[in-house]
């Protein structure tokens, strides 16, 4: 039975059951809804990513379906310090259009601004980007993707002249022989895919894992290199170090297909283990032996995830690892090469299609003549109407309510009071808004300030598609109609659309927004014009770039040549540089975050979910034995940790698992216990992500 089989009918009956994918990671894990009287049951699917495997997210997904906390009609306050009210649809979208009306008459259109979010269809994201462009005329859209893999994107386009995470099938990492992860914590945030892992692991084959902490993916590794917070760069380039003098890079390949070796060559020549030891506390025979163990195979992969990323150098640090593959000869040969794992549902999708702030549809760049005449034709607009580029995330964030800044904000599937950097400050710079619209399917921290609340569809209740951390596009597929009173985003824009001037109406039916999307996406570097939803069905997705809808589309790149202009992929020489806050007497830790297994991103949704709630209570600091001796603390004592910017109180969790001058807090809880009180603003210069792995922190008894 193929995907499609199962399929909504498009007569409106809709089935008992459909075959669709997880509504969190980006592994999208395939699995079966099924209707039995009112209730809705999940079951696994097997599919290539997660090979019939769920996580306990994705097993208890359906309960927010009809949580008692669902939002099921649109909420209004009436005044500053008011409370929220149930309003009907026309009352809160007549106020949304007079107070965007006010904003854009005061101060212009670049004074309104859309944030978007890496969960959201690839229909919502370019419906967003459009609804941003031509409607409402502004600069300023941007989304919470920025905070999780631009740094990766940045580095790949940069690299191999694309970015698309994963270039090969997931499938690969089971064949390859090595497998070197770095910053990645499948075994708690993706489990599913360590099937893939234990292939490679019974096959023979070795697992490193680079992590400052002893991590449930570290555990299961061969070898674990546990480097000090933000040295991951001094650590790859001593792997390209070692494979230098021992005469282990192909250099064949480097000739035949890079550009730019030789000054990456001169850089890493001061990286001897032994310095790299010294500065990052990875035994220099640890470096030697995975250095070796990459070079020596027949099949390597190196994979990169947020630990690598989120840092003021990330952009560097992802960079550094693409050199040594590409020193290997990786990237292109069957088995082998260099990904990064997405994290959010649809991470790589949402990063296609136009909500960044420098992009349009199909991956172009909205600086680029060439790119603006096309997708304005597509659009029906003059090229010359269409905004340039806005600023990323966090900038964006920080300038609301400024002089300078956007005065009104519409927020769609994200929940920045929570995963912002910084949080205290950009909660503050909601509340300087003169309008705050959420659009979300739970009354989320940031929707608790909003002027204008409207309640989502689940996507148990929506049909459209997203894009896994293999560039894969996939069906998400419905199964019932939503509650009354509740819209799906893209009816919500094209209500908008309709009430506010503008050239052309937005379509709300997902299936005609995603035959504008390939048209739109058509010639860019991420082409969909070969994707149809009936070649979806049919399969188990469609690769992309896949521009013809009767050819092939492209489960692995780069294996003849890299999509630059010459063919080639390129070397860039970086630097180890100290994180952006150094530790001191003041603030003498490390502090570092991020995810736990039974929660998902700022927890809207899985905080509300019973068993989650049951299996990951409450916030907690993560610290070594001998630190909390140190510091008087005992298992479950509530701790304090402070940096500059603010304090998260939460109970101490001590393990060994983690380096003494080091503590680690998960970022989903709000309030008390909120990690990203603590977290530094500090931006990569080329990604604007920001160094959420790094910052300087004390830690004392509550
Ligand atoms: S691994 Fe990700 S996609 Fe799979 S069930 Fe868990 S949260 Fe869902």
């Amino acid at each position: 039975m193929t995907d499609g089989a199962r399929t909504a009918t498009r007569t409106g009956v809709r089935p008992r059951e459909v075959a669709t994918h997880c509504p969190y990671c980006a592994l999208q894990c395939g699995m079966v809804l099924r209707a039995t009287g009112d209730r809705v049951e999940v079951a696994p699917r097997d599919f290539p990513t997660n090979r019939g495997g769920l996580c306990q997210k994705g097993w208890t997904a359906a309960e927010l379906l009809d949580h008692p906390d669902r939002l099921t009609t649109p909420l209004l306050r009436d005044r500053p310090g008011g409370a929220l009210r149930p309003a009907g649809w026309d009352e809160a979208l007549d106020r949304i259009v007079a107070g965007l009306g006010a904003v854009r008459d005061r101060h212009g259109p670049d004074a309104v601004a859309v944030f978007g979010g890496g969960g959201l269809t690839n229909e919502k994201a370019y419906a967003l980007g459009r609804f941003a462009r031509v409607t409402l005329r502004t600069r300023h859209i941007d989304y919470n993707g920025r905070w999780c893999m631009s740094s990766a994107a940045a580095a790949g386009n940069r690299a191999f002249g694309v970015d698309r995470g994963l270039p090969f099938p997931l499938a690969d990492l089971g064949r390859a022989d090595t497998l070197l992860l770095v910053g990645a914590n499948p075994a708690e945030t993706m489990p599913p895919l360590m099937r893939h892992v234990t292939e490679l692991r019974e096959r023979g084959g070795r697992l490193i894992v680079v992590d400052p902490r002893a991590t449930a993916t570290a555990r299961q590794a061969d070898l674990h290199l546990q480097p000090l917070p933000g040295t991951d760069l001094a650590v790859a380039n001593a792997l390209l170090h070692v494979a230098l003098t021992e005469g282990l890079v192909d250099r064949a390949y480097v000739a035949a297909r890079t550009t730019g070796f030789d000054e990456v060559r001169r850089t890493v020549a001061g990286y001897w283990p032994a310095v790299v030891e010294r500065l990052s506390g990875v035994p220099a025979a640890d470096l030697e032996t995975t250095a070796r163990a990459l070079a020596t195979v027949d099949r390597a992969i190196v994979l990169t995830a947020r630990g690598a990323e989120q840092h003021a150098k990330g952009v560097d640090t992802v960079t550094a690892f693409v050199n040594l593959a590409l020193a290997l000869g990786l990237p292109g040969r069957p088995g082998s090469g260099y990904g990064c794992l997405t994290g959010q549902g649809n991470g790589q999708g949402g990063r296609e299609h136009g909500q960044k702030a420098d992009q349009l549809p199909g991956y172009r760049r909205i600086d680029d003549p060439a790119a603006r005449e096309h997708v304005a034709r597509v659009w029906g607009v003059d090229p010359a109407t269409l905004p340039g580029p806005g600023v990323p995330a966090y900038q964006l964030l920080d300038s609301l309510g400024t002089p300078a800044g956007p005065r009104a904000l519409l927020v769609f599937g994200s929940n920045p009071v929570v995963s912002a950097p910084r949080a205290a400050r950009i909660e503050a710079r909601l509340r300087d808004l003169d309008l705050l619209v959420v659009a979300d399917l739970l009354r989320s921290e940031t929707a608790e300030l909003a002027d204008v609340v409207l309640p989502v569809t689940q996507w148990a209740e929506e049909d459209g598609t997203m894009t896994n951390l293999e560039g894969r596009v996939l069906r998400r597929r419905a199964l019932r109609e939503p509650p009354a009173g509740v819209r799906s985003d893209l009816e919500i824009l094209a209500a908008l659309a309709d009430r506010l001037p503008g050239p052309t109406p937005l379509p709300s039916d997902p299936r005609e927004v995603f035959e504008e999307l390939r048209r739109a996406s058509a010639g860019g570097p991420a082409d969909y014009a070969g994707i149809t939803w009936d070649r979806i069905d049919a399969d188990t997705g469609v690769f992309w770039p896949c521009p013809d809808p009767d050819g092939p589309d492209h489960p692995r790149l780069f294996t003849d040549r890299f999509p630059t202009p010459d063919g080639r992929a390129r070397f860039h020489p970086v630097a180890h540089r100290p994180a952006a806050e150094p530790v001191c007497a003041d603030y003498p830790l490390h502090l570092t975050t991020g995810r736990v297994l039974a929660q998902y991103q700022s927890g809207t949704q899985t905080r509300r979910v019973a068993a989650l709630r049951r299996a990951a209570p409450g916030g907690f600091v993560e610290l070594h034995p001998d630190l909390a001796a140190r510091l008087g603390v005992a298992d479950g004592t509530p701790v304090r940790v402070v940096s500059r910017r603010g304090e998260l109180r939460a109970p101490a969790r001590l393990t060994p698992t983690i380096r003494p001058d080091t503590v680690f807090a998960p970022f989903h809880w709000p309030g008390a216990a909120r990690a990203n009180s603590v977290t530094n603003d500090a931006l990569d210069p080329v990604s604007g992500m920001p160094e959420f792995k790094i910052c300087a922190v004390r830690v004392e008894p509550a």
